[in-house]
């Protein structure tokens, strides 16, 4: 019998991708013995209604260009083309319909299990998938899975050993608005696309 494709994807805004994305993913592929991390940017985010978004075609693109040639890092548009909002629990359904036999994983940071109760249908979502929940700094993890409106979480979620990384891509946008260098913070093929679109010269958001 072949052993099942483990599978984790990694969704988000990714406005811009940056290290801290990257190193999740490295940390879960590591942890979780998975195939492939699979970034999917959100083509309506439903929790950041009020943020600019850069369009997802280079958001994607974005990303492909931090992921080229690095094993198990892959990218996927399936969030991009959707009826908006892009729910988690309807995008892994799309993802278990298109590929039934998959262990999957939802990977997250721990700010976002923070709100995780909140998002649309969390018990549907980890029906389907199980939780990795990365640290991140500010957001411990602590009790937060004990959730008695979300049953069931405590046991779908696998914790990842990571180094943590005090980054945001709000930081990203904002010291690129100040002028600032955000070299290593964000690959450099992305700095170069960042630069070639003209993207994040003024502070728009909070
Ligand atoms: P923004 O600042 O625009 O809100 P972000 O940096 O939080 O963006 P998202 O695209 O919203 O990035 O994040 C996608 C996923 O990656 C989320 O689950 C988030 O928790 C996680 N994540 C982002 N940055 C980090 C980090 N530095 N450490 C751990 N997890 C992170």
């Amino acid at each position: 019998m072949t052993a099942r494709r483990r599978v984790g994807i990694l969704g988000g805004t990714f406005d811009p991708i940056h290290i801290g994305h990257l190193h999740i993913a490295q940390c879960a592929l590591h942890d979780l013995h998975l195939d492939d991390v699979i970034y999917v940017p959100a083509g309506s985010p439903p929790h950041k209604p009020d943020q600019p978004l850069t369009s997802g075609a280079l958001r994607l693109e974005m990303i492909d260009a931090a992921i080229d040639g690095i094993a198990g890092l892959k990218s996927s548009d399936i969030d991009l083309h959707g009826a908006a909002p892009s729910y988690t629990s309807v995008l892994l359904e799309r993802f278990r319909a298109r590929h039934p036999d998959t262990e999957l994983w939802f990977i997250i940071g721990s700010d976002s299990l923070h709100e995780f109760h909140t998002w649309h249908r969390p018990t549907g979502i980890i029906e389907l998938a199980r939780l990795a929940v990365v640290e991140r700094p500010g957001w411990p993890i602590g009790s937060l899975t004990e959730r008695p409106d979300v049953p069931g979480l405590a046991r779908s979620v696998d914790r990842i050993g990571s180094v943590p990384i005090d980054l945001s891509a709000t930081v990203i946008r904002k010291r690129l608005a100040q002028g600032l260098p955000v070299d290593w913070l964000v690959p450099p093929r992305v700095l170069d696309l960042i630069q070639e679109a003209r993207i994040y010269r003024e502070e728009l958001d909070q």
